[in-house]
């Protein structure tokens, strides 16, 4: 149920929005004999474009008023709902300037965010998700980044690209396997593509998943930098050059277990902000991944790579 103050302050909202575009709507428009001396002026151009207009001294209200409203009035309210309890957790229990001292998210406030919903705010509510769509997240989101960044990037690294790929391009199985405890915070995820020679040009990435005789599972081996919660992730979405029978195949993306054995990870990086996020360089030596821990098919990995970013 929707509380009644959050409904006035919602109305209130609305109508000081609609009270501003009505008075820029007002300033700009110009007297009629003004106007039509300007359409007889030749060297005067018409344009959309919002930026020449600008420069012209006119403002295209239409371009940016109304202010997206994209939600339905029940997806409004079911928002402002989910939105009071993380808003209270962020102004009375978490302390960002302690976050920073300490450069990490300690792990109680990981176990509150984790109740709140807040690990798994886009994934479906079947798989224990609060299954919110992007104007929901976007909200949401811009509620953290208000309080406090680090914990943002902690959050976002997990679902935003972290286990985004299972989300939108895993299996059945990979969704019922992994993304239960993904959504609720029991376990966290990494998204690992920038190596230390590939950044931007994510297809020249090094690190290669070889696939077994049988082919029942890859072998992995290489390394990446500069990854989000890599010292602190139990999943890890990795892209790599698949080669099978000692050919070189196309990217693709496997969902790696740290409990597989061989995947470790850095010291955390010292950064000059976002400084309670976790981000380290992630090894793989000789990591057994099963066949079915391949997201879609080689080759899609390059695409996908881009899609979740
Ligand atoms: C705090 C932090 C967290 C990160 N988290 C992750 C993570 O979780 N997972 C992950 O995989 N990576 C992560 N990264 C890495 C990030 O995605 C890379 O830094 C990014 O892809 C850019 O790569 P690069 O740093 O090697 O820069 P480069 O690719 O070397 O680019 C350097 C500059 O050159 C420009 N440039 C590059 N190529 C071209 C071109 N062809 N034409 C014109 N200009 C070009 C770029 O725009 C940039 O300004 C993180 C980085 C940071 C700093």
């Amino acid at each position: 149920m929707l509380r009644p103050i959050f409904r006035r302050v919602l109305t209130g909202k609305q109508a000081l929005i609609r009270s501003y575009a009505a008075a820029a709507q007002e300033a700009i428009k110009e007297p009629e004999q003004e106007k039509s001396e300007k359409k007889n002026d030749k060297n005067v151009r018409e344009t959309n474009s919002f930026v020449m207009s600008m420069f012209k001294g006119q403002l295209k209200t239409e371009q940016i008023f109304p202010y997206p409203d994209v939600l339905s009035p029940e997806e409004k309210s079911t928002l402002e709902m989910m939105l009071d309890p993380p808003k209270r957790f962020f102004e009375e229990v978490n302390d960002p300037d302690k976050n920073d001292e300490l450069a990490k998210v300690e792990p109680h406030l990981i176990k509150q965010l984790g109740e709140l919903g807040a690990f798994g705010l886009q994934v479906p509510e079947e798989y224990g998700g609060l299954g919110m769509n992007n104007t929901q997240y976007g909200r949401m989101v811009e509620l953290v980044g208000r309080h406090d960044l680090g914990v943002g990037i902690t959050l976002g690294a997990h679902q935003s690209i972290g286990f985004k790929g299972i989300l939108l391009f895993g299996n059945k199985d990979q969704k019922q396997k992994y993304l239960p405890d993904l959504a609720t915070g029991k376990k966290l995820a990494a998204y690992c593509l920038t190596e230390p020679g590939s950044g931007s040009d994510a297809g020249s990435i090094k690190t290669r998943a070889v696939k077994s005789a049988d082919g029942k599972y890859f072998t992995m081996n290489g390394s990446k930098i500069w990854i989000s919660n890599g010292g602190i992730a139990d999943i890890f979405t990795v892209f790599a050059i698949e080669t099978e029978n000692g050919t070189v195949e196309k990217m693709a993306a496997f969902i790696v277990e740290k409990g597989f054995g061989g995947v470790s990870s850095g010291p955390p990086e010292k950064k000059m902000g976002i400084k309670a996020s976790n981000t380290t360089e992630v090894f793989f030596d000789d990591v057994r991944i099963p066949a079915e821990n391949l997201i879609g098919e080689v080759g899609d990995g390059f695409k996908a790579s881009f899609d979740l970013c």
